[in-house]
């Protein structure tokens, strides 16, 4: 690589700056251009549902690098600038104000954006969705002590801020359509333990409801008017029913598209030889389940960049890490590794009453394919490893405490 040489990023996330960071990590001293639509510097999400609604960190304290590191190490970072089209043919991306900007290799790192909720009522004042600092600060601003919060869909957002919510005294109803919340995450089993922790913390958890209508006066939302007829009341409405990863722009370009996001290979190389992709759009063959996987976790968007870095100045690497996710809700923080969106069975191991124990999600020939630990710490290697080692484990032992996890598989 010459120092004329541009490496043009887009998406101003944690993953595009992990992946400016990875860049100049690997010595490449050619240009570096980072494209961000938002007009704040990368920052990571995870805060927005838990420490920032706390009011225990602010942006700065989950700011990926301050600007003085971008100044420091020669990456243009161009804030509130979305890049409006990829010509692979041309090597090009196009500005909204019709420039183009030349690469020779190119980082794709567009993220997710919040599904929204397709029933009147759903554009009206007081309806808020969660991604952005921006949109966590609306939310934030709303969430007043004895002041009523109306959240649709039980997934990790919804829960967290459920669980912030009721923090900070705020009365909080989750409407879910399925039976239980984080069904598609973590299937039936340990979703109950977590409608039982939000029902403990006084949530209002309606399950199996849809919402036919968010009801509004003068143009603000008032709640949320069931399948069932019934209705909830609300000063505020919270939409968490997912994220859609952002593609239009890779779809356009005619990249491969598959798994609802970007097709990449383990070195997370597109089907076009000088476009990469990470984070929350890179639905990438993993060398270990043999398998397509995207996830929308935070690990990736950190990890994935260095490995796309090293690929992009043409070095041999591939992205071979478990997925990783965590959450904190009230008192009970857990991690989750590993990939289960089928399984046979689950194992629980320890006190899931006093809600300090690890799940495991197994195959049918009890092959351990993710793992949970909640409340328990330092087990997180010994998960991993009985993933990794894709032998059947007997499920007796598994669930026995007083077995070691270490000496459950062999080395
Ligand atoms: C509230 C919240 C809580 C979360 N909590 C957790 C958690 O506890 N654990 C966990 O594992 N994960 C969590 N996540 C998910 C995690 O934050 C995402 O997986 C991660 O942010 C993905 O990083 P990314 O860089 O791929 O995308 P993003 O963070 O979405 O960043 C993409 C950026 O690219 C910009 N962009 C898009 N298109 C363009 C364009 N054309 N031109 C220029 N810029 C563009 C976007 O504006 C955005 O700023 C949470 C997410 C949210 C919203």
């Amino acid at each position: 690589m010459t120092t004329s040489t541009t490496f043009v990023i887009v998406g101003g996330g944690l993953a595009g700056a992990k992946a400016a960071e990875a860049l100049r990590d690997n010595d490449f001293d050619g240009h570096v251009v980072l494209f961000a639509a938002e007009d704040h510097l990368p920052y990571e999400r995870p805060p927005l549902s838990k420490e920032y609604l706390a009011g225990k960190k602010t942006l700065d304290d989950f700011t990926v690098d301050p600007s003085a590191w971008y100044r420091d190490h020669h990456v243009e970072l161009q804030l509130g600038t979305e890049v409006s089209a990829i010509d692979p043919k041309a090597h090009t991306v196009s500005l909204p104000d019709d420039t183009t900007v030349a690469y020779d290799k190119l980082l794709l790192a567009t993220g997710s954006d919040p599904r929204r909720l397709p029933v009147p009522g759903a554009d009206a004042a007081g309806v808020h969705y969660l991604r952005t600092i921006d949109d966590a600060a609306a939310l934030n601003s709303a969430l007043t002590e004895g002041s009523s919060l109306a959240i649709v869909g039980a997934g990790w957002i919804g829960l967290e801020v459920a669980a912030g919510g009721r923090e900070r005294g705020v009365n909080v109803t989750v409407v879910e359509m399925a039976e239980v919340p984080l069904m598609g995450a973590l299937g039936r089993e340990v979703g109950e333990v977590f409608a039982k922790l939000h029902r403990d913390h006084g949530v209002d958890l309606r399950l199996g409801a849809s919402v036919q209508e968010i009801t509004t006066a003068n143009g603000w939302a008032t709640g949320l008017r069931l399948g069932d007829g019934s209705t909830v009341d609300a000063d505020a409405v919270l939409v968490a029913v997912g994220a859609a990863p952002n593609t239009a722009l890779a779809e356009r370009a005619g990249l491969a598209m598959g798994d609802g996001g970007v097709l990449v290979d383990p070195s997370l190389r597109t089907s076009d030889p000088d476009i990469f992709a990470v984070g929350d759009i890179a639905a990438a063959e993993h060398p270990l389940f043999g398998t397509r996987i995207r996830t929308e976790h935070w690990a990736n968007a950190l990890k994935q960049p260095a490995v796309a870095a090293a690929t992009m100045l043409g070095k041999k690497a591939e992205y071979a890490e478990l997925p990783y996710f965590f959450t904190d809700q009230y008192d009970l923080g857990m991690e989750y590794a590993g990939y289960a969106p089928k399984y046979s069975r689950v194992v629980f191991r320890g006190d899931v009453d006093g809600r300090e124990f690890v799940t495991f999600w197994l195959d049918d020939d009890n092959r351990v394919l993710a793992g949970m630990n909640v409340n328990v710490w330092d087990v997180l290697d010994d998960v991993k490893a009985i993933i990794r080692s894709r032998t059947p484990v007997d499920p007796d032992r598994l669930a026995d405490p007083q077995q070691a996890l270490g000496e459950l598989t062999p080395s």
